[in-house]
């Protein structure tokens, strides 16, 4: 028999603004699988390779782009960030739904890889809150700040591609919006209505 194929969810939006805590809420509450991504940036403390990320050389991170290895890949603020293909659709396959962390350069090529993905764009409440919270991380320089705040505005103004935006202001709200979406798009009518009339013939 046929399985479902599982859904992509492209989590995406300026540096700072939360999505890999929301992610991180998101993942302890729905049984969905998480696409840990390669990069060449160097590992923060408490990070751990394999599940955060796979920390890799930039000669490393080359070699994969040229053997096509990813799905998406874009410079990041200095570093170098990919999502491994494989993984992605190995768990689409088997039916899994997979969320991606990625940001908007890296977002946009998925949409024009896979139509088919759900992309949600994550907003800060202001830029003010988005300095703030990229301050209060204390994992980057000032001067990395600086440049992820002002890239900020620039991603926002391409809200015009995505499918759903969450503000996130409360942490709880903003997952549990997150969750509603999820939930909206299982209850979608999919392309194939035959397995659900199936069911009542
Ligand atoms: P991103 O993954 O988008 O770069 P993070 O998840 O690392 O962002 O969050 C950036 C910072 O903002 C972290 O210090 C996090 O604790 C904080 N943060 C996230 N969501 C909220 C929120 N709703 N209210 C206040 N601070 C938040
Ligand atoms: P950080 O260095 O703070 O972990 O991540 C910096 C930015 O890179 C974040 O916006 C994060 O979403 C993005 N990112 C993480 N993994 C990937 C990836 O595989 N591809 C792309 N394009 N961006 C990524």
């Amino acid at each position: 028999m046929s399985r479902k194929p599982g859904k992509l969810y492209v989590i995406t939006g300026p540096s700072g603004t939360g999505k890999g805590c929301i992610c991180k809420e998101i993942l302890k509450e729905i049984d969905n699988e998480f696409s840990v991504s390669m990069t060449t940036r160097p590992a923060r403390e408490g990070e751990v390779h394999g599940k955060d990320y796979y920390f890799v050389s930039e000669e490393e991170f080359l070699a994969n782009v040229e053997k096509g290895n990813f799905l998406e890949h874009a410079r990041v603020f200095d570093n170098l960030y990919g999502t491994p293909k494989d993984m992605v659709m190995k768990q689409l396959v088997k039916g899994r739904n997979i969320i991606l962390d990625i940001d908007v350069q890296g977002a946009l090529q998925v949409k024009k890889a896979m139509p088919e993905a759900i992309m949600i764009f994550l907003l800060p409440p202001s830029l003010d809150e988005l300095r703030r919270r990229l301050e209060g991380r204390a994992t980057d320089s000032q001067d990395v700040i600086e440049k992820r705040l002002g890239q900020a505005l620039n991603e926002i103004k391409l809200i015009g591609e995505y499918d759903y935006y969450v503000v996130n202001d409360d942490i709880e709200k903003a997952v549990s919006e997150v969750k509603s979406i999820m939930t909206a798009e299982k209850c979608r009518v999919p392309d194939k209505v035959t397995e659900i009339i199936k069911n009542y013939e």
